[in-house]
């Protein structure tokens, strides 16, 4: 029929991310710190620690030019240049604890490389950034044979120097720690001797943001993926006691641990703040069967997550390098795609900026009004108290949304939302300081809180599952 115009609206899929936690006021800053990333300087950082040839936990430590010694030094040094640049503000700590076992057949040292930027005002506040330098070929105890590790884990401790030498020049007021792990792929060994110095010093960490395998965009089955990386984390804390897991279950939040609150403030960073990549939220604390160095922090209580690349390369992981019936095999320069490192990397120097430079989170938060129409949230705030200076913001979504959805700001330290039933929906609150800068939102009780719950005991080890063949 002439005239009759019909437009088809396509239902276009709502993005990833989709402001998980959005983001209300913006920060021209964080965009120019994100800017400042630089692919060829992660390609020149994977380079030399592929350059050691291995960097295999067992291998040879006196060499400088081979093997854990060399890498643990020449990342030391790195770090050592960059306190120099800024004035000394990076506190170099080195470590480590004997470790034998089923992947360490006689007692060897692990050692961490670790950088301390202290916080101005709050300096026991800690955000941690991680990655693991140590590599393997397809032999777990091969500590002579070539294991470049471009991917695995190169990539993520190119983006921790690289997050290290940018964020290193501003100020905080919490304290960033840049953490360069060994002995991941003996059993997260370095992970053990990092959240036992958290617990030693007595810091609180607010969240580690874990990176292992982040610079690969070349997928199994011919998928490409440069513009996804993907988040893993707990849904409900590994150290929730079974009175804690009892009250959680009755008051429902099985998807509002404060580590998923940190990828939801991660989610509407990416939204803000990243031009072509997105979040996307795995609600699993890792990879099927796999484990990464983020689950020894969690083990501490501490909150934390896995950032990882969107689509991975199973015949570049853990592989002798060579060329089997046309297939290449190993973790090799040419299997990092820089451009989409310094992606992944941008976003990790957007959340800590981001999370340093808010208030801490608000503690005690509580809710009630059962069996009345209107639903009372409260809190305390948390340390660092003057820096909250423009309140606190209640947040609440549909208990079947993953996203936060309505908010409202309060400048006491409790909101009463008239008319809003407590059964209906789930609330949390965040922390505004006065530029504006957010907390992540904390889910009320020991549920959401990220102050720290200890293991009741000693952590078993991570068992070491089954990698997929
Ligand atoms: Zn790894």
């Amino acid at each position: 029929m002439r005239g009759l115009v019909i437009i088809f609206t396509l239902a276009l899929p709502l993005a990833v991310g989709a402001h998980a936690q959005p983001v209300l006021t913006q920060h021209p800053e964080l965009a120019a710190l994100a800017s400042q990333v630089s692919p060829e300087r992660l390609r020149a950082t994977d380079t030399q620690l592929v350059g050691f040839g291995t960097r295999h936990s067992l291998s040879d430590t006196k060499s400088d030019t081979r093997g854990i010694g060399a890498t643990r030094r020449w990342v030391q040094a790195r770090f050592s240049e960059q306190s120099k640049s800024c004035g000394g503000c990076l506190e170099i700590q080195t470590p480590s604890e004997s470790f034998t076992g089923a992947r360490v057949p006689q007692p060897t040292q692990i050692m961490d490389v670790l950088a301390v930027q202290r916080g101005t005002s709050d300096p026991g506040r800690v955000i941690v950034i991680s990655a693991h330098m140590d590599s393997r070929n397809g032999d777990p105890l091969d500590g002579r044979g070539d294991a470049p590790g471009a991917n695995d884990d190169a990539s993520g401790v190119s983006a921790v120097l690289e997050a290290a030498r940018i964020l290193s020049a501003r100020k905080f007021p919490a304290t960033i720690v840049y953490a360069v792990l060994s002995g991941e792929e003996q059993g997260l060994m370095g992970a053990r001797v990092l959240a036992n110095q958290a617990v030693a010093q007595g810091w609180r960490v607010e969240g580690d943001l874990n990176n292992d395998i982040i610079g690969n965009t070349h997928g199994m089955s011919g998928v490409m993926d440069n513009s996804h990386v993907r988040i893993f984390s707990e849904g409900t804390r590994t150290t929730e006691t079974a009175q804690q897991s009892q009250s959680r279950h009755d008051a429902g939040g099985e998807s509002d641990s404060p580590s998923r609150s940190l990828v939801r403030f991660l989610q509407g960073l990416a939204d803000s703040y990243m031009n072509g990549l997105s979040v996307k939220a795995i609600y699993r604390p890792d990879r099927f069967g796999r484990g990464g160095d983020h689950r020894e922090m969690l083990a501490q209580g501490f909150p934390a997550v896995r950032i990882t690349e969107a689509a991975e390369n199973y015949t570049r992981q853990h592989q002798n390098v060579r060329v089997e019936n046309g297939v290449h095999y190993g973790d090799v320069l040419e299997g990092v795609d820089f451009d989409y490192l310094a992606q992944v990397t941008r976003l990790n120097v957007v959340a800590l900026a981001a999370l340093a430079q808010a208030p801490a989170p608000p503690t005690d938060v509580t809710i009630t009004g059962a069996i009345t129409p209107d639903t009372v949230v409260s809190w305390k705030q948390g340390a660092d108290a003057p820096l909250a200076s423009r309140g606190h913001r209640v947040w609440w979504r549909d208990t079947t949304s993953p996203q936060w959805r309505f908010n409202r700001q309060s400048a006491g330290d409790s909101l009463t939302l008239a008319g809003v039933n407590i059964d209906d929906w789930f609330f949390g609150v965040s922390a505004v300081g006065a530029d504006g800068y957010e907390s992540p939102v904390v889910f009320p009780g020991v549920t959401g809180s990220f102050d720290r719950i200890p293991p009741a005991q000693a952590p078993a080890p991570f068992v070491l599952g089954v990698p997929p063949k």
